[in-house]
């Protein structure tokens, strides 16, 4: 089993050192893990700061990042002996103007992967439920997909990412506010994102937490999958989103059986930012083992 979305306690809101995480994946029979500490650069928040030792560490410093990068890759090199390996990755969250705000270490660093959310509208997280009212309040629902699918591709075309993750975020608050309608507001952007995906060699991330918050589906949904599927994206990461060590892994396993069921074969890995496919079935099989 594999799990590529992982935020050890780097972030304030996570809990869990990289080596309790590895730990929890060797417990848990995982055979490959990549942390995606979260990169919050907007400096308006008052949550752009990253974690070291217990101590706020100024975001823009690079100190932190050198910290992180040595501590997953003396990771890799314990744990893989034990028959588990760790890359190096990170979430960026993505807000127009970013590249001026990201530590320079940012692009000395050798990353496995990038991910690249879109969490923020004008400044208010629609990953947090309280904040994510104050972005309903503000937009129907075609204005909000308007804007989501816009801020996406701006992403795509920054070429800082290689994966964009979680692609409907705003259902994860958004289903119980809007209502079902929610599921559709991706289709008049489909063309667009796909085509400055494929340009942009981006690909996307299929994401459990959704199923912890009750929600029917993983992020993206299935129709999206398949959508973008269809227009030839088909490397895809899988993540738990886990901000707690037992949290590792959570869904993998129901999310490989959904994505056979609709018919996509292989899920991928990364390292030094190259993608690998591994058919679904041989990660099925490892796991009845
Ligand atoms: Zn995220
Ligand atoms: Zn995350």
């Amino acid at each position: 089993m594999i799990d590529y979305h992982i935020h050890p306690n780097y972030s304030s809101d996570a809990r869990g050192t990289i080596d309790e995480f590895c730990q929890s994946a060797l417990k848990n029979g995982l055979k490959e893990i990549c942390f995606t500490t979260h990169l919050d650069s907007d400096l308006t928040r008052d949550d752009a700061y990253v974690m070291v030792d217990d101590k706020k560490v100024d975001v823009q410093s690079n100190d932190w990042l050198v910290h992180y990068e040595s501590s997953v890759r003396q990771a890799d090199e314990t744990y893989r002996k034990q028959g588990l390996r760790v890359k190096l990755g990170i979430e960026v969250d993505y807000y127009p103007g970013i590249r001026e705000n990201l530590p320079d270490q940012f692009f000395d660093t050798d990353f496995d992967v990038i991910l690249g959310s879109v969490h923020l509208f004008d400044h208010h997280a629609i990953s947090v439920e309280k904040e994510s009212h104050k972005v309903f309040q503000k937009y129907t629902l075609s204005q909000l997909g308007e804007r989501y699918y816009g801020y996406l591709i701006n992403c795509v075309d920054t070429e800082l990412f290689d994966i964009l993750a979680h692609i409907d975020l705003y259902r994860r608050y958004g289903e119980q506010y809007y209502g079902k309608e929610i599921f559709n507001i991706w289709k008049p952007h489909i063309e667009q994102l796909s085509d400055a995906m494929r340009t942009k060699k981006v690909a996307f991330e299929v994401n459990t937490s959704s199923w912890r918050k009750n929600l029917t589906d993983p992020m993206p949904t299935g129709s999206l999958i398949k959508s973008l599927i269809a227009r030839g994206i088909d490397i895809i990461t899988i993540g738990s989103d886990a901000h707690y060590p037992e949290m590792i892994g959570n869904g993998i396993q129901r999310v490989l059986t959904y994505l056979q069921e609709i018919g996509v074969e292989t899920v991928s890995t990364y390292e030094k930012r190259t993608p690998q496919k591994i058919p679904i079935e041989s990660l099925i099989q490892q796991q009845e083992k």
